[in-house]
C-alpha cells in the first residue's frame, strides 16, 4: 500500500490547511509557500502522483474545479489574471498551483532562494476573503 502524501493528511483533516473550496472529489487551500498572495494548490482527494495519470473523470474535474476558483480569485485579489503552473517537483500527490499576478509583478518559481513560509495568521486572513 502506498504512504499516504502530506496532501492526502490535509484532505483526511490530520494535518490543517487553509481551506478555499471542497466537494467530493477535490480540495483548494493555500500553500504555505506563496509566490504571491492567494497562491492555491487544487488538489484531487484521490492520491495520484502525476496529474497526468488520474482517470478522465478526475481529470477534468480537478481542472473544472480550477477554472471555477482560478476566476474567483481574479475577482476577489483584484488582479490582472490568474498565472497557472503544474510541477509536482516536492509533493507527489497531483495538483495544480493558481497564482494572481499582476502583469508588472509577474510570475516566478525560481526556486533559489525558494518562497519563504508565509506567516499564518496573514494565510488565515487572505482564506477568509477567497474562500468559496
Ligand atoms: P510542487 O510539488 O513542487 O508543485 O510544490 C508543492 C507545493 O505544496 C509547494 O507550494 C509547497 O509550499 C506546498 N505545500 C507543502 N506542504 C504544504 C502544507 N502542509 N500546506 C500547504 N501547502 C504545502
Amino acid at each position: 500500500m502506498q504512504q499516504s502524501s502530506i496532501f492526502t493528511h490535509i484532505i483526511n483533516g490530520e494535518i490543517p490547511c487553509h481551506k478555499i473550496y471542497e466537494d467530493d472529489k477535490a480540495l483548494a487551500f493555500l500553500t504555505i509557500n506563496p509566490v504571491a498572495d492567494g497562491h492555491t494548490l487544487v488538489v484531487p482527494k484521490v492520491q495520484v502522483d502525476q496529474l497526468w495519470d488520474l482517470e478522465v473523470a478526475d481529470y477534468e474535474h480537478l481542472w473544472k474545479t480550477a477554472q471555477k476558483i482560478a476566476l474567483h480569485l481574479r475577482t476577489v485579489m483584484n488582479v490582472d489574471r490568474v498565472g497557472v503552473v503544474v510541477k509536482g517537483f516536492e509533493v507527489p500527490h497531483a495538483h495544480i498551483h493558481l497564482i494572481p499576478v499582476n502583469f508588472h509583478s509577474g510570475l516566478s518559481f525560481d526556486p533559489d532562494p525558494p518562497p519563504p513560509t508565509a506567516d499564518n495568521d496573514t494565510l488565515a486572513a487572505i482564506a477568509e476573503r477567497i474562500r468559496l
